[in-house]
């Protein structure tokens, strides 16, 4: 570790840079606040970086959300802090205090022109985490195309120090010993937009997830209809056959008491109905099925969207799906019950399966650390006047915007983040609203 510590300052300290902490940051430094923004992982953007087209207007995710990680970069009022973690913050006399780790790349950012000749003639492939492991990338790489900032990392755990990189690298920035560095900032105030998981692929032993290879979860869909996919197109991840017959099966992560989680997602009836639309763009014969319990189609438009799916021919079956087993082809059998009529079980084998699977928060304080902020019994963050001023937390100087306090599509995450913007911003001016 780096002896010493950088002394930093902002108005307002953003932690987790999705969509929601990208749009209060910019809502706050366009008023003329000093923000500092933290991102734990090597680039801005989140989740919303990573689907292909969003629901309902299916635009292409990347060119809405590109945009804004650019604006954030580039605005001179906000200081960006990716791959850094916040240890703790702390409050103090009216103020806060917060402790910063910034993980080394092993490359010195000054240096570094984006250039990739480290990446091209690095001869280690590892999983890429952003395809969700279905596709390959190099033990040192810049995590996707449009990555901001555009610096490589080096995966020093799996690096075989054979020297490639550093000698491809024409600035010489290559740096095998880097340290962590570390820094205390003072903020006026606190925004968490740390945002959310996905519950575990395998959570459900009877769905069979991680087991079986053509038994996918909704972000492995999302990168399978992305432009720039991990194998240019809809494929099947056990053998690269292109899937004739498709099903998602709804409510396999959330609505489940056994799981832990007893809410509903809110977004996994539209994603699976917007996946399954893209899907019959892509494949125009494939047989497209939803197993559902009840379809939520609850925004502006999101009703009209589900008409159009059917209109479409994709198919809606009411029905539960009991268990999921596979033949000696990775073909996945569904076992299922259908609802409407009184039927007996059946089984129903295709080609490719999506599990819809929930969402869970991805910072929990009381597991996590960082800040003692009070949360739901399902470990979103609380808020303390929902209805008036949803950002507001149990902390004075404390917000909380996006999917950190709940399950939330994208136009309720950025409106949330406006209003913790407001919020924020009264604060820092003695007008806190409680
Ligand atoms: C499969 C799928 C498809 C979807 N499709 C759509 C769609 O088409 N339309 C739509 O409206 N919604 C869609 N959604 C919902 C959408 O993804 C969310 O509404 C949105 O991305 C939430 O943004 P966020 O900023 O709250 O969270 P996130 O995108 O999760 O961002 C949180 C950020 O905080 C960072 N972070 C976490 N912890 C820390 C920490 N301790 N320190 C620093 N940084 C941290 C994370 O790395 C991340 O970058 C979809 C969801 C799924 C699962």
């Amino acid at each position: 570790m780096n002896g010493t510590i950088e002394q930093l300052k902002a108005d307002v300290l953003v932690v987790g840079a999705g969509i929601a902490g990208l749009q209060t940051s910019l809502d706050l430094a366009d008023q003329g606040n000093r923000v500092l923004l933290v991102e734990r992982q090597p680039s801005i953007g989140g989740r919303m970086i990573n689907l292909s087209k969003v629901f309902p207007t299916l635009d292409c995710a990347s060119c809405i959300t590109t945009p804004r990680m650019a604006s954030v970069a580039h605005h001179s009022s906000i200081d960006l802090y990716t791959y850094t973690e916040v240890d703790r913050i702390e409050r103090e006399k009216g103020k806060f205090r917060a402790y910063l780790t910034k993980k080394p790349r092993y490359i010195e950012e000054e240096l570094c022109i984006g250039c990739k000749r480290c990446e091209e003639a690095c001869t280690t492939y590892l999983p890429d985490e952003y395809d969700h492991g279905l596709g390959g990338k190099k033990a040192i790489s810049i995590p996707f195309t449009n990555a901001i900032p555009q610096y490589p990392v080096m995966d020093m755990d799996n690096c075989l120090l054979c020297g490639s990189c550093a000698k491809a690298c024409p600035t010489q920035c290559i740096n095998f010993l880097q340290e962590p560095k570390t820094f205390e900032v003072e903020a006026g105030a606190v925004i968490m937009t740390t945002g959310y998981n996905l519950t575990e692929l395998s959570a459900k032993k009877q769905y069979g997830g991680t087991k079986y290879p053509n038994v996918i979860s909704p972000l492995q869909m999302e990168r399978l209809l992305a432009p720039h996919g991990p194998y240019g197109g809809v494929m099947r991840p056990s053998d690269g056959k292109i899937p004739s017959s498709i099903a998602f099966v709804q409510c396999a992560g959330s609505r489940d008491k056994s799981l832990g989680v007893p809410y509903c997602s809110r977004v996994c009836c539209m994603y699976a109905i917007k996946q399954a639309m893209l899907l019959s763009g892509s494949l125009p014969i494939a047989d497209i099925t939803i197993y559902y319990m009840d379809i939520r189609a609850f925004g502006k438009g999101y009703e009209q969207f589900y008409q159009n799916a059917k209109a479409m021919g994709i198919e809606f079956v009411k029905a539960k799906v009991g268990r999921i087993s596979e033949d000696s082809e990775h073909n996945p059998i569904l076992r299922i019950e259908r609802q409407e009529d009184v039927a007996q079980p059946e089984e129903v084998t295709h080609d490719l399966v999506v599990l819809s699977l929930g969402m869970v928060p991805a910072w929990v304080p009381d597991r996590d650390g960082i800040i003692p902020l009070e949360t739901d019994t399902d470990g979103f963050i609380r808020s303390m006047n929902e209805k008036i001023t949803p950002s507001l937390t149990s902390l004075s100087g404390v917000f909380a915007a996006g999917t950190i306090t709940g399950p939330k599509d994208i136009v309720d995450t950025i409106l949330e983040a406006g209003a913790a913007a407001t919020e924020a911003a009264n604060y820092l001016r003695g007008q806190e609203v409680r």
